[in-house]
């Protein structure tokens, strides 16, 4: 790949542009150096917001602990959680939307940011092109005289052909994955694809967010707060949103039933089953009592929900057998 040829990347995202990415949020700790590598630490820094206290709580309202994180960040001098002396040897914890980190990440590529750590002339022959709505529905490889080629097939039975390697990192419903384990279950008649199916294990999870709050309407600028109670766990926090501050949500709760996997996006305009089943939930379990809490719930705009899945055992493997075909981040993940 650092050859001396012109390099061209395709990158193909299954969402809209504009797509806001759900509920979804991010703690980035030791994660937020990758971005000061790839020179994007200020950008994120400026959307961010900090986790500079991280206060735990129980559902009685008992507060357990502080976590001065950016204290301790300070204190420890671990490079991996500072950035580094050009930059200020500032504490790297912020939680930002997904949606916003994605946004950076765009803006990096069309901006072209340069990566230190890699030769200029390197990265200036690089040519990359972001494609929105473009959801991948299959991959396979291919003979040419040259060797092998990868395809992607498109909803709509489109495809684009050609590619020399194809990077799997589409998550954990990952259609590249299938891909390399059909064809090492192919090469393996014994092996049972059933025995690695993802499965529900008996924990689901919401995220709620609010829009944008730049007034500190709903809660108080401050760091995240964690809540234990029983059978249930919420992270409430403030983080950096596309269009300012917004308020979250995330609460994981033990349960016998797997989630329906959606999003409803129509929280305020349509139906309010999935909102009123979780209200219904955190009252039981004591949240009724805390008033900000509650609050944020009741002006969520957006949930998304989830059943945690984990793979029984770790992946066969995570690249097809000429390792044209590689997974990348979650998609290779065990859950
Ligand atoms: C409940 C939960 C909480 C978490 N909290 C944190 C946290 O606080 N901090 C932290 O650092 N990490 C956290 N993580 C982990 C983190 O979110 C993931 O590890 C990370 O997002 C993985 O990145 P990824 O790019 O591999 O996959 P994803 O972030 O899932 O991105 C996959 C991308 O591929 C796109 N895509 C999917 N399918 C297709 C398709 N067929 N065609 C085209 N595009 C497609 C999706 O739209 C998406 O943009 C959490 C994870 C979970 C499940």
């Amino acid at each position: 790949m650092l050859g001396s040829e012109v390099e061209h990347v395709t990158v193909f995202e299954a969402k809209p542009e504009d797509s806001s990415v759900g509920g979804h949020a991010v703690a980035i700790m030791g994660g937020m150096k990758i971005f000061e590598f790839i020179g994007l630490l200020e950008e994120l820094i400026a959307v961010g917001f900090p986790i500079d206290k991280m206060t735990a709580m129980n559902t009685y309202g008992l507060e357990l602990f502080d976590l001065l994180m950016h204290d301790i960040f300070r204190a420890t001098k671990n490079p991996n959680l500072l950035s580094s002396p050009e930059t200020g040897e500032r504490p790297l914890a912020y939680f930002c939307s997904r949606g916003c980190v994605q946004k950076v990440l765009a803006r990096g590529l069309a901006k072209d940011t340069f990566n230190k750590f890699v030769p200029r002339e390197i990265q200036e022959r690089t040519t990359v092109d972001l494609k929105y709505n473009c959801p991948v529905v299959h991959v396979h490889e291919y003979n040419t005289p040259n060797g092998k080629k990868v395809a992607i097939q498109f909803e709509n039975n489109r495809v684009e052909d050609d590619f020399d390697i194809v990077l799997g990192c589409d998550g954990a419903q990952s259609k590249v994955k299938d891909y390399i384990l059909q064809e090492a279950y192919a090469e393996d008649p014994d092996s049972d694809p059933r025995k690695d199916q993802l499965a529900f294990c008996g924990i689901r999870t919401s995220f709620t967010s609010t829009g944008p709050d730049p007034e500190f309407k709903l809660r108080k600028p401050r760091g995240p707060r964690q809540w234990y109670g029983d059978g249930i766990y919420a992270m409430e926090a403030t983080v950096g949103g596309v269009n300012g501050p917004e308020h979250y949500l995330g609460i994981s709760y033990a349960s016998k039933e797997d989630a329906k996997m959606g999003e409803n996006t129509k929280w305020g305009q349509g139906s309010n089953a999935m909102r009123e089943e979780l209200r219904k939930l955190l009252v039981a379990k004591g949240f009724g009592a805390h008033k900000e809490f509650m609050n944020i719930f009741d002006n969520t705009e957006r949930l998304v929900e989830l059943g945690i899945r984990a793979n029984p055992r770790p992946l066969k493997t995570w690249h097809s057998k000429s390792s044209r075909v590689v997974l990348v981040g979650d998609s290779a993940h065990k859950m």
